[in-house]
């Protein structure tokens, strides 16, 4: 069983949080907040109830040292202003110095210092992990996009703490990606993009018995296009894995899922050359780069049928505007449904907010590694290691 935060006693208590703060940052500026923000709630049910709130994240790979670039100095001034109450930055994550802080009655809200300026956060080293946990008296994860990793403040610390659960992101999180691998409201409908099938193997195994209808778009989509026999030009392909792909269309048909895959592409010679509406086969000069408009209204049409929508993966190359229709057209037709729709990996979540619906789906999922393998049916060692008995 894993405590919600509400079970948790916090009163009066020195709570550890543990958040996702890898946040994108250029020039010493957070350029997308979105990661900080989903914990703000977490942070602020703490805040009204705990003695001392000690912050900790990862921020970029500082490769195991203590490097300015990495700090989560930006991470600071934002969580000040947004929480409307003093955050200390400790100079680091564990020692003497952070004890001090931690005593001093003056800090009621403290945030560490990066935690992978230390090799032993990404080592789960022991000792680290208790030195971690000497700091406080419960625990709180809320750190989805880092529960795939078994970490010292993801998994190795947990079990210095009897106190310890998830935050309202983590819970948010399993109860809507657990809600759509156990109990779909149907019709589940599963919309499938991206680059390469390479990565969506295991999300397509796990997911197929569990829809009722699969949408296969993107660079993915003609790996599967040429296991039909359909000609697919220069198109991103996989040689290796047509036989999958192959099995996979065959294993829909035999569960009665319905499989829809592009039937009319927007083409093009290469990338950055003219693009025109292609309809079937695919001439051997030409790529497909975006979904057609019958494609568009094709996968549309399922989505309006359906109660609840998993997407992942844009439908096209969507960072060129040229390409970029089928994957904003794919977003706002979210935005339109009634339906549970979770949206998750982050070029996905990037392409929602780009359209401006964010607030108009029902889920973003923060985690990219975490979301996808939480959908391969993978046991994550952060969501694991919150588990207490009965
Ligand atoms: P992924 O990380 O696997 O979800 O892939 C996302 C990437 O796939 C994005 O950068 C898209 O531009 C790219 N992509 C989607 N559709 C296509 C396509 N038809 N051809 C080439 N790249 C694509």
């Amino acid at each position: 069983m894993i405590r919600r935060l509400k079970e948790l006693d916090l009163d009066g208590k020195r709570v550890f949080v543990r958040a996702d703060f890898n946040v994108p940052i250029q020039q010493g500026k957070i350029t997308e907040t979105h990661r900080i923000e989903s914990t703000l709630p977490t942070l602020r049910f703490v805040l009204a109830k705990a003695k001392k709130v000690l912050i900790a994240s990862h921020l970029g790979r500082p490769g195991g040292k203590k490097d300015p670039q990495w700090s989560l100095a930006p991470v600071r001034d934002v969580l000040e202003k947004s929480l409307s109450a003093p955050v200390v930055l400790a100079p680091d994550c564990v020692g003497a110095e952070v004890e001090a802080l931690v005593r001093d009655p003056r800090h009621r809200v403290i945030l560490l210092e990066n935690l992978r300026f230390h090799k032993q956060e990404e080592g789960n080293d022991p000792v680290f992990a208790q030195q971690l946990a000497s700091l406080a008296e419960v625990y709180v994860n809320d750190a989805f996009g880092a529960a795939h990793r078994a970490h010292a403040s993801t998994a190795g610390m947990t079990k210095f703490f009897r106190e310890k659960g998830a935050g309202l992101l983590l819970q948010k999180e399993l109860e809507y990606l657990g809600k759509l691998l156990a109990r779909p409201e149907r019709p589940f409908v599963a919309l499938l993009g991206g680059a390469k099938v390479s990565d969506k193997i295991g999300v397509l195994k796990n997911l197929m018995p569990k829809v009722d209808c699969l949408l296969i778009g993107g660079g993915m989509a003609y790996t599967f296009l040429k296991a039909e026999g359909v000609s697919i030009g220069h198109s991103l392909v996989e040689e290796e894995h047509i036989e999958l792909a192959r099995e996979l269309i065959a294993q829909a048909g035999g569960l009665g899922i319905t499989l829809r895959l592009p039937i009319d592409h927007i083409a093009a010679e290469k990338r950055n050359e003219n693009s025109i509406t292609i309809e079937g086969s695919i001439p051997q000069n030409l790529m497909g780069l975006d979904i057609g408009p019958k494609t568009r209204d094709l996968f549309i049409h399922e989505i309006r049928k359906a109660k609840m929508v998993l997407w992942n993966g844009p439908v096209g190359l969507f960072e060129e505007e040229r390409f970029s229709r089928g994957t904003k057209s794919i977003a706002q037709a979210l935005a339109d449904s009634d339906a549970v729709s979770i949206v998750a990996g982050g070029d996905t979540v990037a392409a929602v907010m780009q359209a401006g619906v964010q607030n108009r789906v029902t889920h973003l999922s923060t985690g990219g590694g975490a979301t996808l393998e939480f959908l391969e049916g993978k046991k994550l060692p952060g969501i694991e290691a919150l588990e207490v008995g009965e």
